[in-house]
């Protein structure tokens, strides 16, 4: 088996190499704070559709091992290639699997693309497998095209303002210097595109051929997750193109709830925090943004990652026997550490101070970077990163 020492490859907000130890060593945190954080029982199986790294991942550890649960996960990975490391969530996953055996955990992974009919119907297949109707179904995907399962469409989503064209301060990930971007307007058919590539249109089409195949439990609960943030990111984020898709999704959970409400079950939308992951990261403004969010938030002791963010919403809102508290749009919030008001004019002063010169000192420009790297494995405290490892994982 092909062993290697394997360094980062960065540039801008892609990685293109992971180390396995590091992943590993990552996941077994995220277990860590699920055993902590669940009672260990309660979750017969789920299924997470975007399981390998960010939300998803931590949603699937939550339920595995805060919970109890079997579970079935559709993820979109590259697996090691001879000496060529595979992705990171490849190897979150390979963790996953070692942890779910070790415990008695049935855990199935379906590595391919999730809009398709084809892994719809594989994964319909692996949860009759199991043996037990699901219980929960995380929707976690973020993915920047989507092809259409019925054409050779592939819709491309972008990040663009609807309104006026939108200059504001970003960091150059590359350089470290901060620098003015200008995003353009959108038109009406990249507003649409992004729509179909991150609105609710394939979550639906989830639910319904779950139901259609008759492995959902009566009782079964479904999370999407969006994201709001504050005024800084605004015009490019909730007023822009992907908070366009936001609101669809958001509205197709509502008409999810209205009928799965009718057997016990029920449809959310979780209105999460900021985070390091590599959907996050490309986004533009939002590094710089977590970068001085974090500096305030973790000087207040308030800071979570995906794995506190997760167990507070399985534990407060969406955990068995839990009745989700909703905003007035129906959606649960565990962004509201995030958007505390004093959090925000905190962060809001730090935005009008904010250079060059000044970023290291006054955000947590290196956290975000390091937070950046450890996506990948890298600077994970306890790795040997001069060892050689194994290159070649499996998930099962
Ligand atoms: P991520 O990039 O870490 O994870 C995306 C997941 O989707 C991965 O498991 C990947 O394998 C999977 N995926 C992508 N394309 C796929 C495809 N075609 N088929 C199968 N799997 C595919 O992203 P994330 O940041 O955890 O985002 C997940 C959700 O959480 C998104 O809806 C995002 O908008 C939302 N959210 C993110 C943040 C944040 O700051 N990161 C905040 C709030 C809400």
């Amino acid at each position: 088996m092909p062993t290697a020492v394997i360094n980062p490859r960065i540039r801008g907000f892609i990685c293109t190499t992971a180390h396995p130890a590091g992943c590993a060593a990552n996941v077994r945190g995220l277990v860590d704070l699920a055993r902590k954080g669940g009672p260990g029982k309660g979750i017969g199986a789920v299924l997470v559709v975007g399981s390998s790294t960010g939300y998803g991942l931590a949603s699937l550890t939550t339920a595995l091992f805060g919970y109890g649960a079997d579970a079935v996960g559709v993820c979109f990975e590259r697996p090691a290639n001879g000496d060529k490391p595979g992705s990171a969530g490849f190897y979150n996953l390979a963790e996953v699997h070692r942890q779910a055996k070790a415990a008695g955990r049935k855990l199935t992974t379906i590595n391919g693309d999730a809009f398709s009919h084809a892994v719809k119907a594989q994964t319909i297949a692996a949860v009759k497998a199991l043996g037990r109707p699901i219980d929960m179904v995380v929707y976690s995907l973020a993915s920047p095209k989507r092809k259409d399962p019925d054409s050779d469409t592939v819709w491309s989503s972008v990040l663009k303002p609807l309104g006026d064209a939108y200059t504001a301060k970003t960091v150059d990930l590359d350089t470290d210097a901060i620098k003015d971007v200008t995003l353009p307007t959108a038109s009406a058919e990249e507003k649409s595109n992004t729509i179909k590539v991150m609105g609710g249109e394939d979550w639906r089409m989830w639910m319904d051929a779950l139901q259609a195949a008759g492995v959902l439990a009566p009782t079964c609960r479904t999370v999407a997750y969006s994201y709001i943030g504050p005024k800084i990111t605004h015009p490019i984020y909730r007023a822009g193109t992907i908070g366009a898709a936001k609101d669809h999704l958001e509205a197709t959970g509502r008409e999810l709830n209205a009928h799965l409400a009718k057997t016990g079950g029920g449809a959310w939308v979780s209105v999460n925090k900021a985070l390091v992951t590599q959907a996050s990261s490309a986004i533009p403004v939002v590094p710089l943004y977590i970068s001085l969010l974090f500096k305030v938030m973790k000087a207040r002791g308030s800071h979570e990652d995906t794995g506190e963010q997760i167990v507070r919403l399985f534990k407060d809102h969406i955990g068995p026997g839990r009745t989700p508290k909703l905003d007035e749009q129906a959606r649960i919030r565990v962004d509201d550490w995030e958007l505390d008001p004093a959090v925000q004019a905190e962060v809001d002063a730090l935005w009008g101070q904010v250079s060059t010169a000044n970023l290291r000192s006054i955000s947590d420009y290196d956290g975000f970077k390091a937070g950046f790297r450890r996506l990948f494995g890298f600077e994970v405290p306890g790795v040997d990163y001069a060892q050689p490892v194994e290159v070649a994982a499996t998930l099962d």
